[in-house]
């Protein structure tokens, strides 16, 4: 295995446990130039990077090597001497070098915000995702036509951005629609520029040419009330003229807190599917393939391994593949079951997390857009009164606590209002199917989060 497969594999596995715009701010332009007696030398764009990696992020890097190598000492980052290779910053979604690999992942291509990667060819359909194919597969070939909008849901890591992505790239392999693809942080730091670069007529503007808009993540649009009134000026405007728009979420429109009234009933005046979790048999399918794509082959029991126990993210599955691959190639043999448990013994602890009540009540107030000391006080407001019943109904659900228990961590709540909140959201649920989906969803960011 040669340098570059290595730092490959470190990124695959770092990329795993930080964000996006992290991952591209503090790893783009970083490469392994040499290794002498055990020291790996990382090379960086900027003594600014390197603090970074050093400071924060060397820890893990080091442990991700130690685990491919046990040869390796330590890691060493040095600041790219100037003049051999030019200092670039990419901004996250814009072009990338093509020869960098590592960052395939970002690459976008012209201002249509696309990445040729994401195709219908290498997106797996199974029972979890195939209403939601099937929809992108319509909108495809009828842009504007069929489902307008089309509103894709689901947990992180499912898919959503791959689907999306691969309309957007058939659309205009088919036709030569204008298609635009955009993140909603994306979208929505563009708004605030514009009205304050008193240029936001022509941001709408430059909408209206648009055919196909495609918006992911629409979730972070949550309070944002200004970006909120410009999107739907865009929304109408787009849907007057029967432009086909897409949207992405974590959830359903109505579980979307602080989202206008006008725009939770535009995004729910399409079609809306949702994307589940992948079955057993689905998560092996999406290894094979994955394997066959990169032209590797893993043990049949390292990938029933693998599949059995990462369970709620297909990016963890392709993490854990690549981790694999790497591993057969530094040692150029095949990989056993010992290993792989070895090997992958980060990632399935992370996504076999122990729930605690510290991540319970953390996910409900994060899903609910409310601050942790809202849901532990003694607020008697409806809009915090229904989150903190749904925290204590976890409590009781996924950690079978005591009602004292329950009653103490929700801000020393006496005992019987802990029963309570727990019959109430009980019986709420045998009625109330929203409320059911939202404490999956949230029981999902409690495992996944
Ligand atoms: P989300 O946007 O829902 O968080 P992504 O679309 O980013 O998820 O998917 C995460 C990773 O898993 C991507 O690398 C994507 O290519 C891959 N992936 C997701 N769903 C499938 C699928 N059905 N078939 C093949 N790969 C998939
Ligand atoms: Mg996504």
């Amino acid at each position: 295995m040669d340098q570059k497969e290595l730092w490959q594999a470190v990124l695959a596995q770092i990329q795993l446990q930080i964000s996006p715009p992290n991952f591209a701010t503090w790893f783009k332009s970083t490469q392994i130039v040499s290794q002498e007696n055990g020291f790996i030398f990382v090379s960086v764009p900027n003594s600014f990077t390197k603090e970074w990696l050093e400071q924060k992020y060397n820890k893990a890097i080091f442990k991700i090597l130690y685990n491919l190598n046990r040869g390796i000492k330590g890691v060493k980052y040095e600041v790219e001497k100037s003049g051999l290779q030019p200092l670039k910053k990419f901004p996250i979604y814009s072009p990338v070098p093509s020869k960098q690999l590592d960052f395939q992942d970002l690459k976008v291509e012209g201002d249509t915000g696309l990445n040729s990667r994401y195709t219908f060819d290498n997106f797996l359909v199974g029972d979890f995702n195939e209403l939601a194919h099937a929809a992108g597969c319509a909108v495809t070939q009828d842009p504007g036509k069929v489902y307008n909008p089309l509103f894709i849901y689901g947990g992180v890591g499912l898919g959503k951005t791959h689907l999306l992505q691969a309309i957007g790239n058939e659309v205009i392999k088919a036709s030569n629609k204008k298609v635009r693809y955009v993140p909603t942080e994306k979208f929505v730091s563009r708004v605030i520029s514009a009205i304050r670069n008193h240029k936001i007529e022509e941001f709408k503007a430059a909408y209206q040419k648009i055919d196909v808009l495609i918006i992911d993540d629409i979730q972070f649009l949550t309070g944002k009330e200004k970006t909120q009134e410009e999107f739907f000026y865009i929304f109408n405007s787009l849907y007057e003229k029967n432009k086909q728009i897409i949207l992405s979420s974590d959830r359903p429109p109505n579980a979307i807190p602080a989202l206008t009234e006008r725009l939770q009933s535009r995004f729910g005046g399409g079609m809306i599917t949702d994307i589940s979790l992948p079955s057993l048999e689905a998560r092996i399918a999406i290894l094979k393939n994955k394997c066959d794509e990169k032209k590797a082959s893993l043990p049949d029991d390292v990938l029933e391994y693998v599949s059995s126990n990462i369970k709620k993210n297909i990016r963890e599955l392709e993490g854990a593949l690549n981790t694999l691959i790497a591993y057969q190639k530094i040692n150029d043999s095949e990989i056993d079951i010992k290993t792989t448990k070895n090997l992958l013994r980060n990632i399935i602890s992370s996504s076999n997390k122990i729930i605690n009540a510290k991540k319970i009540i953390h996910s409900v107030a994060d899903f609910y857009d409310l601050k942790e000391k809202d849901l532990i006080s003694s607020s008697r407001k409806r809009e915090i009164v229904l989150p903190r019943q749904i925290a204590m109904y976890l409590l009781r659900q996924e950690l079978k606590a005591s009602y004292p228990f329950i009653g103490r961590k929700l801000g020393g709540k006496d005992h019987t209002t802990a029963i309570y909140a727990c019959e109430k959201i009980s019986k709420e649920i045998e009625k109330n199917e929203n409320l059911t989906e939202e404490i999956e969803l949230i029981k999902q960011r409690v495992l996944c989060g």
